[in-house]
């Protein structure tokens, strides 16, 4: 009969190169998700400012109306004064005057809204100049981060691809038989279809073999599988 030893331990060889290769594209496969959340961090800085950014138009928007509230007050002190010389009754005279002092003091209190909402814009547009900075360096580090990040999974892909012909090759070593079997239970299983005796115990799943397994796993005459997870057993 043929000892099937060596043909097992091109198994267990092929073995390592299918678990290189399950491990790269694990790193593969996430991937696009670690790029997903580097650009959703952006975005969400993107419209941190954007809020920042209203809060400055509004205000800006609010010292325009006053600003022309304030020369419609102006403009209608000039308007009075002129009527003022006309007057020709006293009494006329003397309301004319009260409206006079009213846009006056009214002309004083908006000016004074308009000097508040200009310190409130300066501070402000220090707070949005600070913030697209701050973006602006966070911008080209994600993109940086992104582009190095691609740079990495194209180097895995290669590499992938190379560990993949390797196994292509390899596999050629070994007989189809014993090939199917092995990747039937690697792909029902962990990734792994054979695994080493350590002691009286399956590698694989720890449980205690029986006498009669490890007899014929010595022999090696044919594949001896493990009871409770089914892998092929080598002895050391
Ligand atoms: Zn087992």
């Amino acid at each position: 009969m043929d000892n099937l030893r060596p043909e097992l331990e091109l198994l267990y060889e092929l073995q390592n190169y299918d678990i290189r290769i399950s491990d790269i594209r694990k790193k593969i496969s996430k991937a696009p998700s670690l790029v997903e959340d580097k650009k959703k961090s952006l975005e969400y800085k993107k419209m941190e400012i954007e809020s920042k950014k209203k809060n400055f138009v509004k205000l800006n928007s609010l010292k325009k109306e006053k600003e022309a509230a304030f020369d419609s007050k102006e403009k209608s002190i000039s308007a009075y004064s002129i009527e003022l010389n006309s007057v020709k009754s006293n009494d006329v005279y003397k309301v004319v005057l009260l409206k006079i002092e009213k846009a006056k003091s009214d002309k004083g209190a908006i000016e004074n809204e308009i000097l508040e909402l200009m310190d409130k814009i300066e501070k402000e547009s220090v707070i949005v100049k600070s913030a697209e900075d701050e973006l602006k360096k966070l911008e080209k580090k994600i993109k940086n981060d992104i582009s190095e990040f691609e740079n990495f999974i194209k180097k895995l892909e290669k590499e992938v691809t190379a560990v993949e012909t390797e196994r292509g090759e390899y596999k050629l070593k070994i007989s189809k038989t014993i090939l199917m079997q092995y990747e039937r239970i690697r792909d029902a299983r962990d990734g792994r279809g054979i695994c080493l005796i350590d002691d009286e115990s399956c590698g694989g799943c720890g449980m205690m073999l029986r006498p009669q397994l490890i007899n014929q796993s010595y022999k090696c005459h044919e594949l001896v599988f493990c009871d409770n997870c089914s892998k092929i057993l080598l002895q050391k």
